[in-house]
């Protein structure tokens, strides 16, 4: 299994539009471990296209309880759970994450407890273990360490940044965050960056669209970063590869890549991705590009 990140739903919030990309989710493969970092609607189809088994299921982290990034998460492990899953998955989120999970669970008691008893299935409850962490280390793993940053992304105080390393690769995901400048400081050196990036001009069409106007607006403003500032972060950490990610706006049709590009070459000169449904970014070729510079 190579080690890479693909990201399977691409954009910011929780609506969903004809043809567009789905909320907030991604997969990382590294050091032969499967990790699933954010739950938002689809990750489970994701998975499944990219090609993972879920009853494989290993490791899940969930940077905030924002329903973008965990709607999903339940009916995820549930899912896994019918499709085989027997062996313990561990489920990291903030404080909060339980409680989600258990009345997940309650919510599910008829379908949970009739499976175990008509299909023989291994009790669901007693699988998936969960440590609800703060700002620091988080867990290690066979050498796959996680780390973890509070970023800014108020009024929601439990929002953390990730960042996983194995054998000297590490990627950090920002989260959702206004510009931050310690993210710097805790992506430095890595090998991927994936950061959460607006687009001014998109923004203004998009509280147009949404009908909740003003009060949309001041919450993108105060708590997310535009694309601008996702290259500023980079460029301090230097880091491999900025993969811009949790579009706003994602479905935009006068906005494509080239807009995207734009607005972060400003303040970004390195390797550069914009996010979509299904992208696969290779660890394994960024760093023997990096090594055959460096040689
Ligand atoms: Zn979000
Ligand atoms: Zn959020």
């Amino acid at each position: 299994m190579p080690d890479q990140l693909v990201i399977l739903g691409s954009k910011g919030g929780p609506a969903l539009r004809p043809g567009g990309p789905w909320p907030s989710s991604s997969l990382l493969q590294i050091g032969g471990r499967t990790v699933v970092v954010d739950c938002g609607l689809g990750v489970t189809r994701g998975l499944v296209d990219a090609g993972i088994s879920l009853k494989w299921l290993d490791l899940i982290f969930i940077t905030h309880l924002h329903s973008d990034h965990l709607l999903e998460l339940g009916p995820l492990l549930h899912t896994a759970w019918t499709a085989g899953l027997a062996t313990p998955v561990g489920l990291f989120g903030p404080p909060g994450t339980g409680h989600y999970w258990r009345r997940f669970c309650q919510a599910m008691e008829f379908d949970i407890e009739i499976r175990i008893v008509d299909e023989g299935r291994p009790d669901i409850r007693d699988l998936v273990s969960i440590v609800e962490f703060g700002e620091g280390h988080v867990v290690e793993r066979g050498g796959l360490e996680v780390s973890a940053l509070r970023v800014d992304h108020p009024p929601v105080t439990d929002c953390f940044a990730l960042r996983f390393e194995h054998a000297g690769r590490s990627v950090v995901f920002s989260a959702d965050t206004a510009f931050y400048p310690p993210l710097a400081d805790f992506a430095r050196g890595a090998d991927i960056l994936v950061h959460e990036a607006m687009l001014e001009q998109g923004i203004e069409r998009l509280v147009a669209r949404t009908g909740n106007g003003a009060r949309l607006k001041d919450h993108l403003l105060a708590s997310h970063s535009f694309a601008e500032e996702a290259g500023r972060i980079a460029s301090d950490a230097g880091v491999t590869r900025l993969v811009l990610n949790h579009l706003i706006p994602a479905d935009d049709p006068e906005i494509g890549e080239a807009e995207w590009i734009a607005a972060v070459r400003k303040t970004w000169a390195g390797d550069l991705t914009i996010a979509r449904d299904g992208l696969v970014v290779e660890l394994s070729s960024a760093k023997a590009a990096q090594g055959e510079e460096t040689a």
